[in-house]
């Protein structure tokens, strides 16, 4: 019988309930359970796809090509859960699907309601991930508790626990424990509050993960364990880690956590095996070399937008020892104040991917910068892009080359739509998306990164380098060293006459691991690593 963990949040957004439910998960694979993990969302989008990363951050990208919550991220660089369509549904999902039966005539005639049939939809997209041999299924309700939107979620997994069995179900709230400066104490109220929100409507936590700036006393856990209702041993502290978040499992695992989950449940399972994990925790704490990276995007201002390429970036430092220093920095800010005065002195400059056209001359500049100055520069989707109008204007003398993305009436449409997008005009869930194979070219750059001759990598993009121009660009050192299996979309550039420049038409900081760094990530740093080194003997 699988047994289901739902987490829920209280008190404020933001608490970090992915990174607690990854957690989660990475602790019960390593006792040896299968684990899958999944993300409700409450919003009405019906996947973050549309949405602006000022709203939620990077969208993270699955293989099977659907568009997710970056809490997935954090699920694929913990755990071995395969992900999928199934791994979040949204409000907007939920309904969709319900709206669609209802007009085939699927409901007979009755009245369509939130329950029972908005929440059975929600319990079927629970029930599709208890597959046979699943052990433990983790879902994560987004929002907090006493939100509007998150109301069906949480009756449903009340529901849940009668449908299958208390024993088999188990109610995980993290809450946040503030601290007041002018009381000198730690505040236990606010998790009162939110616990008491949770029980009126039938759900008694189990366990609850207290967020919190300082330990919890003795004290602090037997009033929270009083007033909420639960036992002392089911009150665990999670501090604030202001190193890793990869400490995270280990100080959970440190507070009793797989045990009480385990026991709660159960569970038939060893302790964890977590050495590994402490190893790693190891190499970032005792680096060997420091670099800097300097991250030319949009949305420098915002941390969550390009989650999954700081952690890439963090993975590879660990894999050459190396800590790396990342500064995000404002495409727009190297318009204005030029490159020289933001770019000179990092070890590395990365263009992550984007759209529309804010801050693509300065992107532009930035990569100028790198290719003339020799600095290890990687390009991700927009920034390979913004590589190929930078090559295009200034090595292949292309006057007002661009994107047809910026610029449709451009002299050189360098960068074109994809054919298969000409036709398409709905924006949800329609462009290129997925893992698609790529073939490397022997003796490459890339294919040296990556030790084989093919790759499959996750999209996420509606334009492509123009053909057209490829055999011009190639002429002039602009190597393509990947393309789709017909060889008819670029993937891959690179310079030969440069120490590391290198851009990929795909996302491949989907696919980094703590425990196993992206080759190309891992190929950046090392180069990086190296400049840093050459840096110092010339200096
Ligand atoms: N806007 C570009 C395109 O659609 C790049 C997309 C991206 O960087 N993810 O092709």
């Amino acid at each position: 019988m699988t047994r289901h963990i739902f987490v829920t949040g209280g008190v404020v957004s933001s608490l970090g309930k992915g990174l607690t439910s990854a957690s989660i998960g990475l602790i019960l694979e390593r006792a040896g359970l299968s684990v899958r993990m999944q993300k409700l969302d409450p919003y009405i989008n019906v996947d973050p796809g549309t949405m602006s990363p000022y709203q939620h951050g990077e969208v993270y990208v699955l293989d099977d090509g659907s568009e997710t919550d970056l809490d997935l991220g954090h699920y694929e660089r913990f755990t071995h859960s395969p992900l999928t369509r199934d791994s979040n549904y949204t409000t907007g999902q939920i309904y969709l699907s319900v709206i669609n039966k209802e007009r085939r005539g699927e409901f007979l005639g009755k009245t369509v309601q939130v329950i029972p049939h908005i929440t059975d939809e929600i319990k079927s997209a629970i029930r599709k991930l208890a597959t046979p041999g699943v052990d433990v299924v983790i879902t994560e309700i987004g929002g907090t508790v006493g939100d509007i939107e998150s109301q069906p979620f949480l009756e449903a997994i009340r529901q849940f626990s009668l449908d299958i069995g208390k024993e088999n179900c188990l109610y995980i709230h993290l809450t946040l424990v503030p601290y007041l400066k002018a009381a000198g104490e730690l505040k236990t109220k606010p998790t009162q509050h939110s616990v008491g929100l949770l029980r009126q409507i039938g759900i008694q936590p189990d366990v609850l993960i207290c967020r919190t700036e300082r330990s919890l006393s003795h004290a602090d856990r037997q009033k929270i364990a009083l007033f909420c209702n639960v036992p002392i041993e089911a009150v665990i502290e999670e501090k604030d880690k202001d190193f890793s978040i990869y400490e995270v499992p280990l100080s959970l695992v440190e507070h009793g956590l797989d045990e009480l989950i385990l026991s709660k449940l159960a569970l038939d399972a060893s302790s964890p095996n977590l050495d590994d994990w402490r190893q790693m925790l190891h190499r970032l704490r005792n680096p060997a070399h420091e670099i800097s990276i300097a991250v030319v995007g949009k949305y420098a201002e915002h941390r969550d937008a390009y989650k999954s390429i700081y952690e890439a970036l963090d993975h590879a430092g660990m894999h050459h020892s190396a800590q790396v220093r990342v500064n995000r920095i404002q495409a727009e800010s190297v318009e204005q104040e030029g490159p020289e005065r933001l770019l000179s002195g990092y070890d590395g400059i990365l263009v992550p991917g984007g759209f529309g056209e804010r801050g693509i001359e300065g992107k532009i500049e930035a990569i100028r910068f790198a290719r003339e100055r020799g600095i290890p520069f990687f390009g991700i989707c927009l920034g390979m892009q913004c590589a190929v109008i930078e090559f295009a204007r200034n090595v292949a003398g292309l006057a007002g080359a661009h994107s047809t993305e910026f610029n449709k009436d451009t002299p050189h449409p360098v960068i074109c739509l994809l054919d298969e997008q000409k036709k398409i005009t709905d924006k949800g869930g329609t462009m290129r998306l997925g893992a698609h194979p790529c073939m490397l070219k022997t003796g490459s750059l890339a294919a040296s990164c990556y030790g084989g001759d093919s790759v499959y990598e996750r999209h996420r993009h509606r334009y492509e380098l123009n053909n057209v121009y490829r055999k011009q660009f190639e002429s002039l050192g602009l190597l393509v060293t990947g393309t789709s299996p017909d060889g008819a979309l670029a993937e891959i550039i690179e310079l030969a006459e440069h120490p590391w420049f290198l851009a990929v038409q795909y996302h491949p900081e989907f696919k980094s691991k703590p425990t196993s760094p992206h080759r190309l990530f891992a190929g950046f740093v090392g180069a990086a690593v190296e400049h840093r080194s050459l840096r110092g003997e010339r200096v």
